[in-house]
């Protein structure tokens, strides 16, 4: 059986370049990057150019990037780290709703340390309430976090907006990248970051790395003690492979990204004509312009986001229900409930993320069988009604 991918969101496959650039760095060039002898200038050497090709990608410096173990980690070491580094100004921190749980979870952390945590409204297409943003912002204010694009809906917040507001305020202000960098253009000057997540596996390197950009002179605690790795930052021997990996997933995207992204609008376009047309009671939730090109997330009123998941799965495509962290829960996603959609509606929703290998077939293919799905599952009931 074919198999058709349009889980991208969740993970990309890794390119074949990538994996050609990382295997020397699992036999001959596997030096510590710490060791002073050239198997350590390798390794080294390796890492200090994946950070010039970051740091050039997002317009950062290359020492204003750091390497982790991926958009998780990111996500603590910029809230956890700011949080206690800030302790004596101030301890309100804003972020959003329908940030991911990298964020939320470790907002809700914070509370439970003292810090007060403010959660801003989305409208109904998932975007950030600037007014709610600047009614929410006191003496006592310290960090600003915002995600850049949802991963659910694919939503891309005002970034650079917020940035020019938490400047004028003199407040720290970092975005969860995750779902933008190597998808769409990403400046931290132009954007006014001053911290900023990124992971690798989402644009088609490896799994378990990622990087936060931290801008020069911005106080912040370690999470990770023990010896002096990047910079004196993050501890823990480099994960050179994976950096390199990563490095060379940035270099692809930055030459492929703009044609990638002209083929998947069209192909995202043709899936949401084309479900609109053939299938009553849909809705796509998210904003007309303000998303992702590869994202789309459709509700299917009257059948549950599961079944057709797992409908779907039986005829080799793969989709997912919003976020992958939180399926195989009941609750409604959290990113549709702030946007105002009903419970019973999220619950049929599915979101299709697409990614460079998926071609116009693959979308033929997937509504033809999501047309059969749909409508059997509607069959089945009780409160369908035409
Ligand atoms: C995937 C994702 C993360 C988590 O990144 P990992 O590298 O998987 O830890 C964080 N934020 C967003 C928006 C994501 O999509």
């Amino acid at each position: 059986m074919k198999r058709i991918y349009l889980d991208h969101n969740a993970t990309t496959p890794v390119d074949p370049r990538v994996v050609e650039a990382m295997l020397p760095y699992f036999g001959e060039k596997f030096g510590n990057a710490s060791s002073i002898h050239s198997f350590g200038r390798e390794a080294r050497k390796a890492i200090d150019d994946a950070r010039q090709i970051l740091a050039d990608f997002v317009g950062a410096q290359p020492d204003e990037i750091f390497f982790t173990s991926g958009g998780t980690e990111a996500d603590n070491f910029a809230l956890k780290g700011i949080a206690f580094a800030n302790k004596g100004k101030g301890n309100r921190v804003i972020t959003s709703k329908i940030e991911h749980h990298a964020v939320l979870n470790t907002c809700k952390w914070l509370e439970k340390k003292g810090f007060e945590i403010i959660y801003l409204p989305v409208d109904g297409f998932g975007i950030v309430d600037i007014e709610e943003l600047k009614k929410a912002i006191n003496e006592k204010t310290i960090l600003i976090t915002v995600m850049h694009a949802n991963n659910e809906t694919g939503a891309i917040q005002p970034i650079a907006e917020i940035g020019k507001i938490a400047k004028e305020k003199g407040i720290l202000f970092h975005t969860d990248a995750v779902q933008a960098v190597g998808k769409i253009p990403v400046n931290v000057n132009e954007l006014r970051v001053d911290l900023l997540s990124v992971s690798a596996h989402k644009i088609y390197g490896p799994k378990g790395v990622g990087a936060i950009f931290i801008r020069k002179g911005t106080k912040i605690e370690k999470m990770l003690h023990g010896g002096h790795h990047e910079n004196n930052k993050r501890a823990g021997t480099e994960n050179v492979a994976s950096i390199v990996g990563f490095a060379k997933a940035v270099e692809i995207a930055k030459k492929e990204m703009e044609d990638e992204n002209k083929k998947l609008l069209k192909l995202r376009d043709k899936l949401e004509k084309e479900i609109e047309e053939k299938i009553k009671h849909t809705k796509i939730n998210g904003h007309p312009e303000k998303r992702l090109p590869n994202t789309s997330n459709i509700s299917f009123e009257f059948v549950e986001g599961e079944s057709i998941i797992l409908s779907l799965d039986l005829k080799g495509v793969a989709v997912s229900s919003g976020s992958a962290c939180t399926s195989g829960s009941l609750e409604p996603s959290h990113v549709l409930s702030a946007m105002g959609v009903p419970p019973e509606i999220a619950q049929g929703s599915i979101r299709f993320s697409m990614g460079k290998d998926n071609t116009e077939e693959d979308i033929d293919f997937v509504v033809r069988e999501l047309v059969g799905i749909v409508k059997h599952l509607r069959e089945m009931s009780p409160l369908y009604k035409e």
